[in-house]
């Protein structure tokens, strides 16, 4: 698993990076909606509460409004159910659209230079981008550059007093400095909420694996396995799916213990670990039932398959190479699903289990229906 951590100033691990600007561009279309609705309705009340004379200023706001209203639920809309719409296309239409609000806010500051020499629209505009849109550093510096060039050029159009041109020019550089730090503050708090995000997730996974799953053998651990025969069963009942179970213990265990020491004896149990996951299928449930006892659920496979696993497996652990010269081998037990409860099939492979025991070991023996 790859590290993650949060730095001062973070960045996205590159596997992550489309989840989290999927993530991002959704939450914030959704916020900037919820703002504009807001702002709808207070223009509404201005409108209705006081005689505006700037009629003209408030009118292109108000269908920037509107326009904003039908437009921003739709992109989301596609970059929800577009889940093949490139990262990049998403890119290009925030980038399109936030110079064309942006654009247009300057333009209306332009256009009512002769009703009042400030910038409040454009300041609003670039604020709202700011504390609203995350963005990434460049993409953010190049749409504040690029209008602030065209207002530095057009303001002298519209504005013929030259110490307010300057002054207005100076204000217009400050204010885009300052919003597109408050950009990047906001920004890089978002990376870390995100990087946070995943380190918890990550760790719940490991945790949860940690508590399903046998230290020394990594295989799922006795009531894990349970549960998951538990589950099997009833899918089985439900769609008439067969499923069968091999139980397979060690023979001698206790011997090569004895002799050889409990590190020797660990060391075979992890190595036929291994030859259970080697040999079966991948939709076969491997665990450690305990000790030296192994338990195999076998979805989709009747008596006869699990048999034939099971001979494979019995033979494999026969001519494996564990530790120094030991050799061991297994005997096993097999029972098929057969309308019982979970307890009584495992039962049922424990009794064939005993059987192969009593018949001589290192044997297979499938219980007859
Ligand atoms: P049998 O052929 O009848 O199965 O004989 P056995 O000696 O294997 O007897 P049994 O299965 O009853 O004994 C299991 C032994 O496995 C007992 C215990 O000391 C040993 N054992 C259980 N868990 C571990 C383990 O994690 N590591 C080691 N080294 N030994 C274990
Ligand atoms: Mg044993």
């Amino acid at each position: 698993m790859k590290k993650l951590h949060t730095k001062i100033f973070s960045k996205v691990p590159p596997e992550y990076k489309a989840e989290f600007l999927r993530d991002i561009y959704s939450e914030d279309l959704f916020t900037l909606t919820i703002v504009t609705f807001i702002l709808f309705i207070t223009l509404i009340v201005v409108f209705l509460l006081f005689n505006i004379e700037l009629f003209r200023v408030y009118t292109v706001i108000v269908c920037m409004i509107i326009f904003n209203l039908i437009f921003l639920p739709m992109i989301r809309f596609t970059y929800k159910k577009t889940p093949w719409l490139s990262i990049m296309s998403i890119r290009s239409i925030q980038f399109a659209y936030l110079i064309l609000m942006i654009s247009l806010s300057c333009a209306v500051s332009l256009l009512s230079q002769d009703l009042t020499a400030s910038i409040n629209i454009y300041t609003i505009a670039v604020f709202s981008v700011a504390s609203l849109i995350c963005m990434h550093p460049i993409e953010s510096i190049s749409i504040y550059l690029l209008v602030y060039a065209a207002f530095y050029v057009i303001l002298p159009h519209y504005q013929m007093n030259l110490q307010a041109v300057t002054i207005l020019r100076i204000n217009a550089f400050l204010m885009n400095l300052m919003a597109w730090f408050v950009g990047q503050m906001l920004y890089q708090m978002r990376i870390k909420a995100f990087i946070d995000k995943k380190i918890i997730e990550e760790t719940n996974k490991t945790l949860k694996e940690l508590s399903i799953r046998d230290a020394m053998t990594t295989l799922y651990h006795h009531e894990y396995l349970c549960s998951l025969l538990r589950e099997s069963i009833n899918g089985s009942r439900r769609f008439q799916h067969t499923v069968s179970i091999i139980m397979i213990d060690i023979d001698n265990f206790k011997a090569v213990n004895d002799t050889y020491g409990h590190l020797a004896g660990d060391q075979i149990i992890i190595g036929i670990s291994k030859i259970l996951v080697d040999t079966c299928r991948t939709v076969d449930i491997i665990g450690r039932y305990g000790g030296d006892e192994f338990m195999i659920i076998a979805p989709d496979t009747n008596l006869e398959g699990a048999m034939l696993l099971a001979e494979r497996i019995r033979v494999n652990v026969e001519t494996a190479d564990y530790y120094k010269e030991i050799r061991v081998t297994v005997s096993i037990g097999v029972s098929e699903f057969n309308s019982e409860n979970w307890e009584e099939l495992i039962k049922n492979a424990d009794d064939q289990l005993y059987i192969a025991k009593q018949s001589g070991k290192n044997k297979v023996n499938v219980q007859t229906l």
